[in-house]
């Protein structure tokens, strides 16, 4: 919907996630998912409505006439089924929450501030316009909609019009055919130029942009609307003319980086003042769907401009400082009639390269004004060879596979060498140079020579070994006519080594064969030495396990290139080094003592780790145990490889659900365009420095980041401390990856974002990001948690909060009569308590004496390395009624299913005839009240009643009936719409089913009371004891 469809006044924002339209009314900031029929203080425009459907995208709800027929359930329920007139959101028919916190009814749907709840700040008349209307209303910093061209793109079709090649794939063509300078005039935006770089200089310093106006919430009349989570960040506001092509795309979606203070306080005491700490959130290697391009890696039309590929520069001409090293982007400023540009960050001026406006292959003029790091926030950049030490590695993959009775008997080597065999074919390998290796595990560790034989009929060479032979025992081939597999066992676990140096690991497309009959083969080798049991019977003994013997060798097999060691294990490592023993002590949970079960047991793994970073070898860990494997200690090595541990505790293949989930993750990591042997450096402009990184890397030096791999969809976070004060109206910040690409190039990804500088404290407090601010303090909470105790992490994360509230208070509101029932904070963090009290109920933080420590030490994994739109649902899950949604969810809309409207987390929701849907991006939940008619069970479930249904995992089957259809569709959504590899799994609650699934799902209303921990009402309560009584 384009704003020309929309009267005057009004935006229309896309929400990916709910698949609709937001309407946002510009002056008020008030939103709305109702398309919007007057214009904005337009009362002569009071009952006209606009022609019918012109306004209606295929994705906004219908207009209540059109609601599809309702189907009665049950007789004398106030609630139909499905298909409520209204959308959903605020529907809460009966008088449940009479009484509640949410007092005479629930916020309807419209300004999402609702209620009243606002009150002007008092002594910032000045800089706010029409407060008198706003003060009732909640801004909205709206942003343009991604799927249109901006206002800036006027004078020719923009960018993807007139240019919509992207050489995403450097492979596709020669360097040089494909340059952006060949580009039709008209391509870049703004076309600046020279008159354009007058502009530029005139603009620049003066300030032009609007200020940030602040609104105040009292958080005591305002509860929090999960919607809200959904808003894009406060806008950035840049001064006019502060990027050299005025693109839209200049400045970093948040996606790719974010920052907790959309605008930038120019001193330290500024900063102090705020008590908002100011931190970068970067995830430099987003993933982009593979439906965001057509077959020839180009974007498709309407596609999000952030989940496009990344545009590769391949001419190699790579413009850097000369003094900050700060790569071009949109911000620098061309002087000298266009012969020198200054760097943003550190004002040097630096001579533009001849090559820069003409490609040498071609000979042919560039137009500069098309280049892309000159009009995108985000390239990369192929690096010539004085960016590499030695020619780009291949992608190695070494799996280390225990095939110990518990690891053949749970299902998962059977499982887990099926799924490598089904995506052999997805292992990056685009230039036939990957390499793997299988090296299997339990009391000994088995290598397997998996090069294609020249001659079958030669056996196993392993005898010619000489001294480092002896040990090994080839073993006989087995009696088929596929290729031979020569295992060779070693048993000596002091000194590790590999039985045939050269053709251990071998080229994926070479030994493919050999490789495939292998994994074929290898769960029955060690089923059959087990006596045959049958995968998925439970109970075989755990062990032993030479797991960290196993580490060394395929540390020693690939560490000259360095490359990916994929353990697969379902035990404690019991034998050689890392051997760990089973601490796990339930008498220590919830004591101060636990925190010690969340430090690693022994010092191998971070050592270890150590020789990995600086080798080039990243470790992933995907654990199964069905008792303790001390995640605690395991999850320090892909911690420090720049890694990730994924964990499926109590695995079971038998159970389909187990062997789907564990497939589709190991799947998708396996097929994922990994970068390698990569650094990353955050440049910034002077005056301001990085400090405290956070996340899966090693620091080598003050500020240097080394990851052996970059993993998609890892995010980083790094404080940043202002050193000097600024005097600029606005600061770059800038990410480089220097990374070998899986395709086999050197290249340096390049995320730039500019933020304004201000000297007032409103409008920092206006432009915290509270998104970007919770992922930096859930980082900061685990990491406390461990050097620390838990209790003092959890502390802090509420003195954070008070010491930010009371600074807010003492700086932005008056106090006098009535302060002491308020609590006030910023509109656009009012979402931070309700966050942050989901952070202290998530179970790697929650005080709590029944956490096992495993699953306390794999949550604190997911809390440091998840990128905020995986992150936030975590700390605050999602909570949908699903019968009595609105009638277009779960249905297909313009860009794909449409998702009901989210409600706040309380179990005030929930109804005994209801159904339910609580996610959190790692499980689902479907809750079914004991009262659920029979026509709902036997539509959702294909079960006749509700005692006969079954609690617990479960597959929901796909029936013939519309309401289950939309279901399936709602669950699907739910597991593909944040990136990522987790594929959550789906339990059944009943109401008075099994008590421990029930306080599980139920934990994530974290708006209730339970356990140890408050309800938002006695936080927010708590909160505004501290903070009004702590004097101003
Ligand atoms: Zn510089």
């Amino acid at each position: 919907m384009s704003s020309q469809e929309l009267p005057p006044g009004w935006e229309a924002q896309w929400h990916a996630e709910h698949q609709r339209y937001l309407f946002i009314e510009v002056e008020t900031g008030q939103t709305q998912w109702e398309p919007p029929t007057q214009a904005y203080g337009d009362p002569e425009s009071q009952g006209q409505h606009p022609p019918e459907g012109d306004l209606l995208s295929p994705g906004t709800p219908s207009h209540p006439a059109h609601a599809p027929k309702k189907r009665q359930y049950a007789a004398g329920q106030s609630q139909a089924y499905y298909g409520t007139p209204e959308p959903s959101y605020g529907d809460f028919g009966g008088g449940a929450a009479g009484g509640g916190y949410y007092g005479g009814g629930a916020p309807g749907p419209g300004p999402a501030g609702g209620a009243g709840g606002g009150f002007f700040t008092p002594g910032l008349a000045g800089e706010q316009q029409g407060f008198q209307q706003q003060q009732q209303q909640a801004p909205y910093y709206g942003q343009q909609p991604p799927a249109q061209p901006s206002p800036s793109g006027a004078g020719g079709a923009g960018w993807y019009g007139a240019n919509p090649s992207y050489p995403s794939n450097p492979l596709a063509g020669p360097p040089g055919q494909e340059t952006y300078g060949a580009a039709a005039p008209g391509a870049g935006y703004g076309q600046p130029g020279v008159g354009a770089l007058a502009d530029q200089f005139s603009q620049m310093g003066m300030g032009g942009q609007k200020p940030f106006a602040l609104y105040t919430t009292n958080l005591l009349q305002t509860p929090p609307d999960p919607l809200d989570l959904m808003k894009p960040p406060p806008e950035i506001r840049l001064p006019p003319g502060a990027s050299a092509t005025n693109s839209p795309y200049a400045n970093a979606d948040p996606s790719y980086t974010r920052c907790t203070l959309n605008a930038i306080p120019t001193t330290s005491s500024l900063l102090s003042k705020c008590k908002v700490p100011l931190a970068l959130v970067i995830t430099p290697h987003r993933s982009v769907p593979s439906t965001a391009t057509n077959a020839d890696g180009e974007p498709l039309a309407g596609v999000d401009p952030a989940d496009e590929p990344v545009p590769i520069i391949t001419d190699q001409v790579i413009p850097r400082c000369r003094r900050c090293r700060a790569y071009i982007n949109p911000y620098v400023i061309f002087i000298d009639g266009g012969s020198r540009w200054k760097c943003i960050m550190c004002n040097v001026s630096n001579e533009v390269p001849a090559e820069y406006d003409w490609d040498r292959t071609t000979n042919t003029q560039i137009d500069r004004w098309s280049r892309p790091e000159l009009n995108r926030s985000v390239v990369e950049f192929v690096a010539p060879t004085e960016y590499m030490v030695r020619p780009p590695q291949p992608p190695v993959y070494v799996f280390l596979l225990d095939v110990s009775p518990a690891a053949v008997q749970s299902g998962m080597l059977a499982t887990a060498t099926r799924t490598i065999l089904e995506n052999l074919s997805r292992i990056p390998n685009t230039d036939g140079r990957t390499k793997v290796a299988v090296i299997g595990f339990d009391a000994a560790l088995y290598f397997f020579s998996l090069t294609a034989p020249a001659n079958p009929a030669a056996p196993s060479a392993a005898q010619d070994e000489g001294e480092d032979g002896e040990n090994a025992e080839p073993q006989p081939p087995q009696e088929e006519p596929e290729p031979e597999i020569n295992m060779m066992v070693v048993s000596d676990l002091d000194d590790v080594y590999l039985p045939r140096p050269n053709d251990l690991l071998v080229n994926l497309s070479e030994s493919r064969k050999p490789l495939e009959s292998l994994l074929e083969r290898i769960n029955d080798m060690f089923a059959s030495a087990i006596g045959g049991i049958p995968p998925g019977m439970q109970g075989a003994p755990q062990g032993p396990s030479a797991m960290g013997p196993a580490l060394q060798a395929g540390y020693k097999m690939i560490s000259p290139i360095g490359g990916k060691l994929i353990v697969l294990s379902a035990s404690l490592p019991t034998l050689g080094a890392g051997t760990l023993k089973d601490r796990d002590d339930p008498k220590l949970f919830g004591t101060t003592k636990e925190s010690n079960l969340l430090q690693p047991a022994v010092p191998f793994y971070k050592t270890f780790a150590i020789d990995c970073s600086r080798s080039q070898v990243s470790v992933d860990m995907f654990l199964f145990s069905s008792g303790y494997q001390d995640i605690a200690t395991l999850s320090g090595l892909p911690r420090y490889t720049a890694g990730q541990t994924y964990f499926y505790p109590a695995f079971n293949a038998a159970r389909s659900e187990d062997a789907i989930k564990f497939a589709h993750e190991f799947g998708e990591v396996l097929a994922s365009p990994i970068g390698l042997e990569a650094v990353i450096r955050v440049r910034a402009s002077r005056g301001l420095r990085m400090t405290s990184f956070n996340g899966n890397f090693f620091v080598r030096s003050t500020d240097l980041l080394s990851l052996a791999s970059v993993p998609v969809d890892q995010t980083y976070t790094m404080e940043v401390v202002i050193e000097e004060n600024l005097s600029v109206p606005f600061v770059v910040f800038q990410t480089g990856v220097l990374h070998t690409s899986c395709f086999g190039e050197r290249r340096i990804r390049v995320v730039t974002i500019a933020l304004p500088t201000t000297s007032s404290i409103s409008e920092m407090y206006a432009s915290v990001d509270q998104v970007a601010l919770a992922t930096v303090l859930c980082q900061r909470a685990v990491e406390r948690s461990i050097s620390h105790k838990l209790e003092d992490a959890r502390d802090a994360v509420t003195n954070k909060l008070i010491d930010i509230m009371t600074a807010y208070r003492s700086s932005m509101t008056a106090g006098g009569a009535g302060a002491a029932s308020q609590l006030a904070i910023a509109d656009n963090m009012k979402m931070l308590p309700v966050l942050m009290l989901g952070l202290l109920k998530n179970t790697g933080i929650r005080a709590s004496s029944t956490i096992p420590s495993d699953l306390r030490a794999y949550a604190q994994a997911l809390l440091t390395s998840l990128p905020p739109q995986m992150v936030i649902p975590y700390i605050h899950p999602n909570f949908y009624s699903l019968v009595d949604m609105a009638p277009e969810a779960g249905t297909v809309g313009e860009h794909g299913i449409i998702m009901p409207m989210p409600l706040p987390l309380t179990s005030e929701r929930l109804v005994r005839h209801g159904l339910f849907l609580i996610e959190d991006g790692q499980s689902m939940f479907l809750w079914i009240g004991r009262d659920a008619v029979p026509q709902l069970v036997q539509d959702v479930f294909g079960v006749e009643r509700y005692d006969l249904l079954q609690s617990g995992k479960i597959t929901l089957p796909l029936l013939d009936n519309d309401f289950n259809q939309r279901i399936n569709a709602i669950i699907a959504k739910t597991r593909e719409m944040r990136r990522g590899p987790y594929w959550p799994h789906l339990y059944l609650v009943k109401e008075d089913g099994e008590p421990a699934l029930r306080q599980w799902a139920l934990s994530m209303l974290i708006q209730d009371r339970s356990d140890q921990t408050p309800s938002y009402q006695q936080y927010l309560a708590l909160l505004r004891d501290k903070v009004n009584g702590s004097g101003y």
